[in-house]
């Protein structure tokens, strides 16, 4: 049954100032109405409480958004609409705009505001993780001064926060460091549009040299109220992404929340979702541009690549053949196995692609990428003194004579005097334990060139 219009007093102050006095004055009495989206589902459905409410919709001092060099401050008043519209925020922050273009309506975005959806405090609220990875940070309002709160301290349960009576969300302040991160925005649903979710998610992550550097993940449905999952995230950092990795980090989600079962959704539900969606990001955020392109590119221009990190074109063929990969890390484990699969012909057509160590041509170059990784794997070779480098040709010249193939030897990050002592050294070895020490360096120049490969090229 739906309320009395009559049993209700509405005023609206024109300042922030006349706002909190209203609300010292009589503490609780006054309840705030900003877009009136929550507000009115209690007054449609008869539930809201006879009231007096203090409109604060038209009051400036809560509206706008403004920059710092490091600092994004949105006022409590601020629309999805204008959330949507802003440019920093679409750039910065796309967790937020991303939430922002999912609730609701298009009549929602335009009345519904960030400051209603954070007091509101639903566990289904679609903004709300987007702001526990962002690490905001809400300033409350009163006629005794401001306080600056956690966004992530400011739910302490069930549809409970730490708002005084007498206090407003004035802003919300989102620190500007997240450019570059890669962000993942998940809202499932019965429907794409105008549902509540049955569970959101938010994550960010930033990658350093293939691993995860800072990982923050948080999700909405799950629990009373949004949840940051710390334990996920600890059993992430620093690690590289593998099958392992991500297993570990299923297992973490299921040991640190006990999902809630209610009519949208189950606990098992849920839970399985949940462990899906981190799984998509986490295999998501390492598949570079790079990876993705290379994914995606004609078969013969894919085995040209692959070549460059390895001269034989039947590892190079299977490792096209195994596309895509979802993540890095992936790629790596992959190329390693398929070359220790090989065939001593195939693994033969690698070793010749290389020049002769203190050499630039090989008898048998594959691609020029190949050619200047090689020059710069042996630049200290190159420059060394002539008494070295005429020892290391008189030693590739025993090699030959006795293997009757080239010497391979990682060059990168050793001394020409290392590598003349190396090269001295396996002269001593039988075929067998010669072809397997060969093979096992070349696997470690493949796994270094694939790892430049994807590193630079995706610019990291
Ligand atoms: C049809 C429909 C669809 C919806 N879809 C979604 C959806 O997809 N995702 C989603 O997350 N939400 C959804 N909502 C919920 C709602 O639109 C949001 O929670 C919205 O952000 C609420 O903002 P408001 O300004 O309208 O809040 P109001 O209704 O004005 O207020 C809500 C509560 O917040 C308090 N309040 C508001 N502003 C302040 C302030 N600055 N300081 C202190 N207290 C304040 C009020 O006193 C009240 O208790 C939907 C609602 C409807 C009706």
């Amino acid at each position: 049954m739906r309320s009395m219009p009559s049993s209700y007093e509405m005023v609206a102050p024109r300042s922030l100032h006349d706002a909190l006095g209203l609300m010292a004055k009589e503490p609780g009495l006054w309840t705030p109405v900003a877009g009136g989206t929550e507000v009115m589902v209690q007054f449609g459905a008869g539930r809201l409480m006879p009231t007096r409410f203090v409109s604060i919709r038209k009051i400036d001092e809560l509206r706008g958004i403004a920059q710092t060099e490091t600092e994004l401050r949105i006022g409590a008043g601020c629309t999805y609409a204008d959330l949507r519209r802003d440019a920093i925020v679409g750039t910065d922050f796309p967790l937020l705009s991303t939430a922002a273009a999912w609730t609701g309506s298009i009549a929602n975005q335009n009345r519904g505001t960030l400051g209603g959806n954070i007091v509101n405090a639903s566990p289904a609220a679609d903004s709300l993780p987007a702001l526990l990875v962002y690490e905001a940070e809400l300033v409350l309002v009163s006629v005794r001064g401001e306080r600056r709160v956690r966004y992530g301290d400011f739910h302490v349960g069930y549809k409970k926060t730490l708002l005084a009576p007498d206090e407003l969300i004035r802003t919300i302040v989102l620190p500007r460091r997240y450019v570059g991160w890669l962000s993942v925005a998940r809202k499932v649903g019965p429907r794409n549009a105008q549902a509540i979710s049955k569970l959101c998610m938010a994550a960010l992550a930033r990658m350093d040299r293939g691993r995860i550097a800072e990982i923050r993940v948080a999700f909405g449905s799950m629990a009373p109220m949004p949840l940051r999952m710390r334990g996920v995230e600890s059993s992430l950092n620093g690690q590289q992404i593998s099958s392992e990795t991500i297993r570990k980090a299923r297992r973490a989600l299921e040991a640190e929340v006990s999902p809630i079962d209610d009519i949208r959704s189950t606990r098992a539900y849920r839970i399985a979702v949940a462990g899906n969606l981190l799984e998509e990001f986490l295999r998501g955020v390492t598949s570079n541009d790079t990876l993705s392109r290379w994914n995606v590119s004609p078969a013969a221009e894919a085995v040209r690549t692959m070549l460059s990190c390895c001269g034989s074109t039947a590892w190079a063929e299977a490792m096209v053949a195994a596309r895509p990969f979802a993540y890095e890390a992936s790629v790596l484990e992959r190329a390693g196995e398929i070359w220790r699969g090989m065939s001593e012909s195939d693994w033969d057509e690698a070793f010749r692609s290389h020049p002769r160590i203190g050499e630039r041509h090989a008898d048998r170059a594959t691609t020029a990428a190949s050619a200047k990784w090689s020059e710069g794997e042996q630049r200290g070779v190159a420059e060394s003194e002539d008494a070295v480098k005429r020892a290391i040709a008189e030693g590739n010249r025993r090699y030959e004579e006795r293997f009757g193939r080239i010497f391979i030897v990682c060059a990168t990050g050793k001394k020409p005097e290392e590598i003349l002592s190396i090269l001295e050294r396996r002269l001593a070895n039988n075929e067998a334990m010669e072809m397997r020490e060969s093979a096992a360096q070349q696997e470690e120049i493949m796994q270094l060139r694939l790892a430049k490969w994807l590193r630079t090229e995706a610019g990291a």
